[in-house]
């Protein structure tokens, strides 16, 4: 090793060059990977290309709610369970007419496990994970729509789905919450969110949440937040590319930590 080197600060390109040109003369086999390692990070640049992002699906797993003997709350001979099937079953036709795939926990008066949900979810690669519920408290005031999420990466899904529903049903924007005991966002793989519908404590929302009416436009908001959220699975093109753009920022890595000493 040339002494003059350690004894001078040299800048990082001149640094990779010299790497390089240091594997070339004692591994044959790693100029070549080196070479490609700075080449894609000089032509596209370290950190210049937008990671993937963290919601990526073609699946909606959509999961009403409550079931069988668990009829979730009832008030004024509303069950919730019957509400949350009817409104997934509206949201799976909706999100099938906008191209999306789905899934569903359960399609009729039946009891589907709490501990079973996640694990039809878990069933569908690239799929989120959407509950719908409706909401009660023992004061008949209190009305709204929230958005429970359990993983940070299901909070931009909370929140997208959060912020078109309250406008759209005009009710109160009880905004997004984390929630980390809730089984079913902490243990599904995938982005997972918890919707709380309307209030069916209250006689005025109650009344409105069986309508048609009600029900669609709450299909609609959901849907948008879910599209405004949807991006494609990426094709073969642009998964190899990320893949190797990743494997020369690894390269690069190696590279410049061998390199600190002389820095
Ligand atoms: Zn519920």
């Amino acid at each position: 090793m040339n002494r003059s080197i350690r004894t001078r600060r040299i800048g990082l390109n001149e640094a990779r060059f010299l790497l390089v040109y240091r594997d070339s003369m004692l591994i044959p086999g790693t100029i070549r990977r080196s070479a490609v390692a700075v080449f894609f990070a000089g032509v596209f640049g370290l950190g210049s290309v937008a990671p993937l992002r963290a919601v990526e699906f073609s699946t909606v797993v959509i999961d009403a709610g409550h079931g069988g003997n668990d009829q979730g709350t009832m008030w004024g001979g509303v069950k919730e369970s019957m509400l949350t099937l009817q409104v997934a079953e509206r949201l799976e036709v909706e999100l099938q007419k906008r191209g999306l795939k789905t899934a569903m926990t359960r399609r009729s008066d039946v009891f589907t496990a709490l501990c079973d949900r996640p694990e039809i979810a878990n069933r569908y690669p690239r799929s989120i994970f959407v509950s719908i519920h409706f909401n009660s408290y023992p004061g008949a005031s209190r009305r709204g729509v929230e958005t429970y999420y359990g993983r940070p990466e299901s909070l931009p899904l909370a929140r997208a789905i959060q912020s078109r529903m309250a406008p759209r049903l005009r009710t109160d924007d009880r905004g997004v919450k984390q929630r980390l005991d809730f089984r079913v966002l902490r243990v599904t793989n995938s982005p997972a969110v918890l919707v709380e519908c309307g209030f069916i404590s209250n006689p005025i929302e109650r009344r409105m949440a069986v309508t048609d009416v009600y029900q669609n436009a709450l299909v609609q908001a959901i849907s948008d937040g879910i599209m405004a959220e949807h991006q494609q699975p990426p094709g073969i093109f642009s998964r190899t590319y990320h893949a190797l753009l990743g494997w020369a920022r690894d390269r690069v890595d190696e590279l410049e930590g061998d390199l600190r000493p002389w820095l």
